[in-house]
């Protein structure tokens, strides 16, 4: 592999013609919100999840998650078919790497919404990705937008959630290139989209 290339692949694909995005950030932050503007005005390719954890109420098989067994994401660990993957709340979450690398190399903008240890995990691999952690405007509004997700969850769950949104949150300015307040909806989404052009306009 070329050192000074990271990006070009063994098989000779050149994942440099696209822009990795890792979007970090809370439960109940707004990621969702942000991705679906991302997608529809940049046409951005989603990159779906696999995970172990229950699929909750209103998610979608293939559009959310892949929501597999604990023997199936083994079995994809095994293969190296995961980009990087991380353990939450006792389940298995990770990114599949074909999807993504495909669509790097078809020059796509590829969006990677992942937890703080998957986020590592990347930028080793893939530096020259764009990194944005979301953050809410203040703590309490993240109760109450993990409330209004309405995804059934029980107040344990919700707990936990909130728990490490707290220890995420110190990790923002540690790790992440750019942090993003979502107070405003609209404004949070254009200032995504004003960090992923700027990067897109740098290189070009
Ligand atoms: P995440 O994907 O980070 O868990 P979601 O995008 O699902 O978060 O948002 C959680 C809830 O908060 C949703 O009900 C969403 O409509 C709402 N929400 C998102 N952004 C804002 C905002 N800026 N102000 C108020 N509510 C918001
Ligand atoms: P949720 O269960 O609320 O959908 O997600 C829980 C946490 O797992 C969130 O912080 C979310 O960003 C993260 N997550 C979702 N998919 C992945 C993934 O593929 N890899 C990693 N590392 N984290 C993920």
């Amino acid at each position: 592999m070329n050192s000074r290339r990271p990006e070009i692949r063994r098989d000779g694909k050149d994942l440099s013609k696209g822009t990795l995005v890792i979007l970090s950030g809370p439960s109940g932050v707004g990621k969702s919100s942000i991705s679906r503007e991302l997608i529809r005005r940049l046409g951005a390719f989603f990159s779906v999840s696999m995970t172990t954890r229950p699929r909750g109420a209103g998610e979608e098989e293939g559009r959310d998650y892949r929501f597999v067994s604990r023997e199936e994401f083994e079995e994809g660990l095994r293969n190296d078919a995961l980009i990087e993957h991380a353990e939450v709340f006792g389940h298995y979450y990770g990114t599949p790497r074909g999807p993504v690398e495909e669509a790097l190399a078809a020059g796509r903008i590829v969006l990677l919404e992942i937890d703080v240890q998957g986020a590592r995990q990347v930028q080793k691999q893939y530096p020259q990705a764009v990194s944005i952690f979301i953050l809410p405007p203040r703590p309490k509004d993240l109760a109450d937008r993990i409330d209004q997700r309405q995804r059934g969850e029980d107040e344990s769950q919700r707990k936990k959630r909130l728990e490490k949104a707290s220890d995420e949150m110190a990790a923002a300015f540690q790790y992440y290139e750019y942090q993003v307040v979502n107070d405003d909806l609209e404004q949070a989404i254009r200032e995504v989209i004003d960090i992923i052009q700027g990067k897109i306009g740098d290189r070009i």
